[in-house]
């Protein structure tokens, strides 16, 4: 009785969970859109020229650069930190 309530119902229904959950890990593995990128990463995803970061030497798009004018020089930084560490004119 015990037995035969354990293979129709608990066993079912494990097997449903356990399948449900390998179904539900890799649906979200194809479903999880990328990483966005390490701002340190070299970034070329947004086009334009590549510029070097004087502080920290990592190439990045113009187009998805930190950008600051000094003395009518305009510097392409990774991010707003290498752009706070550069030195003020
Ligand atoms: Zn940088």
């Amino acid at each position: 009785m015990i037995r035969a309530f354990f293979v129709e119902f608990i066993f079912p229904l494990l097997l449903f969970l356990f399948i449900r959950s390998l179904l539900g890990n890799f649906i979200s593995r194809y479903r999880t859109p990328p990483a966005p990128r390490q701002p340190f990463a070299p970034s070329v995803q947004a086009g334009g020229e590549l510029k070097k970061d004087p502080i920290c030497g990592t190439y990045v798009s113009t187009a998805a650069s930190v950008t600051r004018t000094v003395n009518g020089e305009v510097v392409h930084f990774c991010s707003k930190a290498c752009c706070d560490q550069y030195p003020k004119a």
